[in-house]
């Protein structure tokens, strides 16, 4: 076997034959060693390494066995010793065995195989036992390598403290985060951590007495110098060191620099503050003046200010908006205020032309032409600087600089924060500017509506004011004119009566030229009111007819009328339905020549609503496709020749379709140049109720206007009266006859009940019995026109006051006289009250009732009008009295009681509203008939005023109970509330 892979075995022994014998035993097997005695043993082990197995004899001098292999067990614990010892030294052997010093004793006189087995035995575990440490020796070794590469490479600072302070152990993380080179020379440097490190040294002391208490602290963060000076902030996880007695020792644990996070954190809380505090700014210069002191308080800053373009793009202003934590500061603010910098130059004026922020490290370095203000600000302390644009859409429209006593290492993080800051408020001032400029913007507009409002109520008010200033000595001018013409004429002075003639007429002209204007006025601001009233189609017609024959004559056309007999009544503005037709019929005349003009009336059906058609067709000179398209538009007259040549304002079929459309109706035309035109006026039966729908008759007539017109005769749906009566025949025939009609009866039989029912179903119309036990009629309809619910349903009311001396007449106002009075009206309508006054309704042609002389008392305060209606009257065959308020007249009616009343509405002391409402509470009876006189601006209250307790009055006495169901259902049917029969 070769030598050097045999096992080393020592043997030691002071006799040379028992070396010789041993060597003998083990040559063949073993390396063998020999000494001859402990201290050649050591020699030799100390030369040779890995002896593994020792024989060594007990008994030697000098050096026993047992005291030479404890210094082997105490130099090479890994040797495996065999003693070999003689009966006699038994104390000493069981010492050094139970050592553990020896593995095993063999004793003399041994046997060789024995010993063989013994040392081979050995051998074995010898090579077992070191094969296993040197393992363990590797693991060992491998995981301390292991720590030290972690310890070294740690992306955290790993330390161990002692409770004073000072750093035991540090990784170069650590050293790396603190801004030292090394770990030694962070352990070297730093000797007290309290102060050295922490920035606030009461966090330290936190830190301890965390520890003392918890033994671990988790996320512990604070702000701490580095090396240079600069702060940090870190959070450290720490467990407490302690002894064995559980005192507190010192601190091991992890370091992380939190600095980013921390600063977004802070940087995104800025923002949001920001964000809202620029969004409640007010105005541009007050968000600049919060992000000013709020970066200021964020960075540490001392001073901030902002520039801003002049108005003229030319160069950057100081804005009002700055902030400064320390005093001292104002004299270089006030030296700000008074310059301003040019693009390019200056530091502001730099940023402005680069759009890139920039530093002034250390102002005492710059020269002044870099830095304008070097020594007002070397003066007050400042030493550097920094200036960021803040734009909008590419536009630069703020420079904020930011000025610092501190010296500074120009912190790129900050640039990066106020850059992103500038970004936000950039994007908020775009808002902010946009949102600044939409309320200028809005309030330029609310200030020029409420100019235009104003002014058109100016315009209004003007015109209103003006139209009645012309009116006033037109109406006189008309009056007299007409009347001299007449004494004229009586007196044969011809000559006068030409000229008075066309005093008149231009008056007349004059007058329509302002209720024209006047119309148009008010149907533009909206204030046009409609008043509606049941009427004869026919009698119109035939009052337009008259009216125009002036006009046919004159340019010798002939008219034909084309009309349904019985053709109906209708619920429209009787004035207004005359204008309109006036119109049209004037302008036919106007535009045609020796030519004829026709009208045709009829009723149709149309989007189920039923229409009167009134057409009027001309021979005349016809109008252009053109001239048709702004036909009906207002002050433009459509060929201003023909305006020359016909005269006229142009407002007349604008008006005329307003007024069509705003009683539900509508205009339509067609002509053609030469030939002739043809104009369609259709009016729903029932205005008031067709215009409070919304209709597209006018999409139906543009669609095709000459097709035939066919539609079903639908009624207006669930009419319904209520009759307040106590005598029960009088429901029993209601009910009876009109059932039959579709109505649905409500019966109350006292005047409580009535007035409770009538709220409860609101009828379309009530008939109510004057004469009732416990309540009145009259106490019912005062009630009823006094509540809003019920006040606008038509009332019709019985009576059996046989002395009634009046007939049937309405109450309130029975009839209206528009200023300037027209004469032949003035006559027709005292006519008429003449033959209702003396019954003779039916007789007029039997009687000259012009003989009967009628009693009349005019109220009115202006004395020419009440002295022109005197003489006009007086002709008439009328005994007038003179009142010239509603007081006076009160107190006339006391003593003598007038047939007709002629009653102006605008007075002093009790006008004409009060005075009506004073005579029929007064004399409580249907009473005397009462004629308004008024101009035509008459509002929708005031109509109401007048016409709110308009009903019919049937004397019960006069009537069989047929025919007064008969005369209750023809006013049902003027009411609208029963379709009329043909
Ligand atoms: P004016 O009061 O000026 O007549 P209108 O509004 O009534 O105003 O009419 C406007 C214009 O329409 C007239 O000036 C005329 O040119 C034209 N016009 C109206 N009716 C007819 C018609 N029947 N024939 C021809 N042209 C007409």
């Amino acid at each position: 076997m070769d030598s050097a892979k045999k096992n080393k075995l020592l043997i030691v022994d002071d006799e040379v034959d028992n070396l010789d014998l041993l060597h003998r035993i083990f040559h063949r097997e073993y390396q063998i060693l020999k000494a001859k005695n402990g201290f050649e043993g050591l020699e030799i082990l100390e030369q040779e390494p890995d002896i593994g197995v020792i024989v060594s004899d007990q008994r030697m001098p000098m050096m026993s066995g047992t005291e030479f292999l404890s210094q082997v067990a105490e130099k090479y614990p890994d040797t495996l010793r065999i003693i070999l010892t003689a009966h006699t030294d038994i104390r000493g052997l069981v010492d050094a065995i139970n050592e553990s010093k020896v593995f095993k004793y063999i004793t003399k006189p041994y046997q060789v195989e024995e010993l063989r087995q013994v040392v081979k035995q050995a051998t074995e575990t010898y090579k077992l036992l070191k094969s296993r440490t040197s393992k363990l020796r590797d693991d060992l070794e491998n995981a301390e390598a292991k720590y030290q590469s972690i310890f070294e490479n740690a992306v955290e600072g790993i330390f161990q403290t002692t409770i004073d302070g000072r750093y035991i152990i540090a990784n170069p993380m650590l050293a790396k985060i603190y801004g030292y080179n090394s770990a030694e020379e962070l352990i070297n440097n730093v000797t007290n951590i309290a102060h050295q490190i922490y920035v606030s040294p009461n966090r330290r002391q936190e830190f301890i007495d965390i520890l003392r208490t918890h033994d671990t602290v988790s996320n512990f963060e604070s702000q701490v110098y580095r090396r240079d000076g600069s702060k940090i902030w870190i959070s450290e996880n720490v467990r407490a060191v302690r002894d064995r007695d559980r005192h507190l020792i010192g601190f091991e644990g992890t370091v992380q620099d939190i600095t980013q996070r921390k600063r977004a954190e802070e940087e995104s809380q800025l923002l949001q503050i920001l964000t809202l505090e620029i969004g409640a700014a007010r105005d541009f210069n007050a968000a600049l003046k919060v992000v000013l002191s709020k970066i200021c308080q964020f960075t540490g800053w001392d001073y901030g200010e902002a520039w801003i373009p002049a108005p003229d793009n030319q160069s950057l202003v100081c804005s009002p908006a700055w902030y400064s934590s320390v005093e001292g500061l104002e004299e270089f603010r006030k030296l700000s205020e008074k310059i301003s910098f040019p693009c390019g130059i200056g530091f502001p004026g730099r940023v402005w032309e680069h759009q890139r922020p920039e530093w002034i490290w250390d102002i005492s370095l710059e020269t002044e032409s870099h830095f304008l203000r070097k020594y007002p600000a070397m003066e007050c302390n400042l030493r550097s600087g920094l200036a960021i644009p803040v734009s909008a859409d590419t536009k630069v429209v703020a420079i904020m600089a930011f000025f610092t006593m501190s010296p500074n290492d120009g912190d790129q993080q900050l640039v990066g924060l106020i850059g992103a800051i500038a970004m936000q408020l950039g994007a908020l001032m775009r808002r902010k500017r946009d949102e600044e400029a939409l309320r200028i913007m809005n309030e330029e507009l609310a200030l020029a509506r409420d100019r235009a409002l104003e002014s058109n109520r100016t315009k209004s008010t003007f015109v209103a004011n003006m139209s009645h200033e012309l009116r006033t000595p037109l109406n006189a001018i008309i009056g007299y004119s007409e009347m001299l013409q007449e004494d004229a004429a009586l007196l044969g002075i011809d000559d006068f009566v030409e000229d008075l003639k066309k005093i008149y007429q231009s008056g007349k002209h004059l007058l329509d030229l302002i209720n024209d204007i006047l119309d148009m006025t008010k149907i533009e601001a909206s204030k046009l009111e409609i008043y509606y009233d049941d009427f004869e189609v026919e009698n119109v017609i035939w009052e337009a007819t008259t009216t125009i024959q002036p006009l046919l004559n004159k340019n010798s056309n002939l008219l034909t009328i084309d009309c349904e007999d019985q053709i109906g009544a209708i619920r429209a503005d009787l004035t207004r339905v005359r204008q309109i037709l006036l119109n049209i019929l004037s302008n036919a005349c106007k535009f045609t020549k020796a030519g004829v003009i026709t009208m045709k009336i009829s009723r149709q059906f149309l989007e189920q609503e039923e229409y009167f058609c009134f057409t009027i067709s001309d021979t005349g000179i016809g109008i252009s496709p053109e001239n048709l398209q702004k036909l009906f538009h207002p002050f433009s007259q459509v060929d201003s020749s023909t305006t020359r040549q016909y005269g006229g304002t142009g407002l007349g079929l604008a008006i005329s379709q307003r007024l069509c459309q705003m009683m539900g109706g509508e205009i339509i035309v067609q002509s053609e140049l030469g030939t002739g035109s043809q104009f369609t006026i259709y009016l729903p039966v029932n205005c008031e109720i067709a215009a409070k729908k919304s209709s597209n008759l006018k999409s139906q007539l543009s669609i095709d206007p000459q097709s035939p017109i066919n539609g079903d005769n639908e009624k207006i749906a669930a009419p319904s009266i209520l009759v307040i009566d106590d005598d029960p025949m009088v429901h029993q025939y209601t009910k009876a006859h009109l059932q039959h009609h579709g109505i649905v009866i409500h019966s109350a039989f006292s005047g409580k009940d009535g007035i409770n029912l009538a709220h409860e179903v609101l009828p379309s119309a009530i008939v109510l019995d004057v004469q009732m036990p416990s309540m009145s009629g009259w106490e019912v309809l005062k009630e009823l026109k006094s509540q809003l619910l019920t006040s606008s349903i038509p009332i019709i009311l019985l009576t059996i006051n046989e002395d009634h001396q009046y007939g049937s007449y309405e109450i309130g106002a029975n009839d209206y006289l528009f200023k300037p009075i027209d004469r032949d009206r003035l006559i027709l309508t005292i006519e008429k009250y003449r033959s209702i006054y003396f019954n003779l309704i039916d007789k007029i042609q039997e009687y000259n009732i012009h003989n009967l002389p009628l009693s009349v008392l005019i109220i009115e305060d202006d004395i020419p009008v009440r002295s022109m209606l005197k003489r006009m009257l007086e002709k008439e065959n009328c005994i007038v009295f003179e009142a010239q308020d509603g007081q006076e007249a009160l107190e006339h009616i006391n003593t003598s009681m007038p047939q007709l009343i002629l009653l102006d509405l605008m007075m002093p002391n009790i006008d004409g509203f009060e005075f009506i409402h004073l005579l029929r509470l007064r004399y409580n009876t249907p009473s005397i008939p009462i004629i308004i006189i008024t101009a035509r601006d008459l509002t929708d209250t005031d109509y109401n005023r007048l016409s709110g307790s308009v009903q019919k009055i049937l004397q019960k006495t006069n009537f069989s109970y047929g025919q007064l169901l008969e005369e209750i259902m023809v006013r049902l049917e003027k009411f609208g509330v029963l379709t009329a029969r043909k």
